[in-house]
């Protein structure tokens, strides 16, 4: 498989560059110029109201969507100059994703589930998937079908599934839309411990102020466009100027659409 083309070393210093990011479905403008950098280890909240852009953004962050126009740079890459067959190795090999909607295979077992995303790598190693489980503690859940498994216990499944390649960057979106309040607070520390740990840069789309206020920056999007870029605690790598505080978004919404789903679903189904 040829190699994916890096990036300029310029746009390539931070893990995350967008610049006048547009994405339009047909006469809709879901995203109308969003640019932002995000440094690498950073944790970040996405939030907005319902249709503000927040899933389009995370989709085309993580290559299951195409963009119009602008720039998406994201480790080095430039995700508007990959090919269909760079866009797959990008996606396993660079980034962790966690839906709303777990999106495991019903017939197929938690460690079969998380040895799924090794699909791309010859080696299908069985004892790395159980680490993984056993990291989200889930080492007496390997056999278990999804039906078997709780909610919570569904979404460690889909988190050890997306940290298996230990990717640069994890993109969740609302991962705990579809959880209880213990169970989401369970998802949320086993996220931040793992970011922690690992080091991993994290952005996280979520409607909950408790998640927000725990993120060192939160971004928020109204009707396609960045509204604020807040940083709560100094960054210690940060050394772009910001947009100017405002105040904190007071709107928010509770369900959201559900993402949808395209490369991942399809290498799946194999
Ligand atoms: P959010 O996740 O913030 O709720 P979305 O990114 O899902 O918002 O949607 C942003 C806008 O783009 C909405 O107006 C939505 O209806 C539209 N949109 C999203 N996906 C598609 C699509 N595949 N085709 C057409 N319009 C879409
Ligand atoms: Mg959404």
């Amino acid at each position: 498989m040829s190699s994916i083309a890096p990036a300029p070393p310029l746009i390539a210093a931070k893990q995350v560059v967008i610049e006048n990011l547009i994405k339009q479905y047909g006469t809709l403008r879901a995203l109308g110029g969003v640019s932002f950098r995000v440094n690498t280890g950073e944790w970040v909240a996405l939030m907005g109201p319902s249709g503000s852009g927040k899933t389009t953004l995370i989709n085309i962050l993580g290559g299951l969507d195409t963009l119009t126009s602008g720039h998406v740079v994201v480790d080095g890459v430039d995700l508007s100059k990959l090919s269909e067959s760079q866009m797959v190795r990008y996606r396993a090999e660079k980034v962790g994703f966690v839906f709303q909607q777990f999106h495991l295979v019903p017939y197929l077992t938690a460690l079969e589930n998380v040895m799924l995303a090794q699909y791309f790598h010859s080696v299908t190693d069985e004892t790395q998937a159980e680490e993984a489980l056993q990291r989200v503690g889930l080492g007496e859940r390997l056999t278990h079908l999804p039906a078997q498994l709780s909610g919570g216990e569904q979404q460690r499944v889909a988190i050890a599934r997306a940290l298996i390649n230990q990717p640069k960057i994890i993109l969740a979106d609302e991962p705990t839309g579809n959880l209880d309040s213990r169970s989401g607070d369970e998802i949320l520390m086993l996220i931040r411990d793992l970011h922690q740990r690992l080091g991993s840069t994290v952005v996280i789309v979520t409607h909950d102020m408790k998640v927000a206020e725990s993120c060192a920056r939160t971004i928020a999007l109204r009707d396609g466009r960045v509204e604020h870029d807040e940083r709560r605690r100094p960054y210690s790598t940060a050394s772009d100027s910001l947009e100017p505080e405002t105040e904190r978004m007071r709107g928010r919404e509770r369900a959201g659409a559900p993402a949808a789903l395209k490369g991942p679903q399809r290498a799946i189904e194999k």
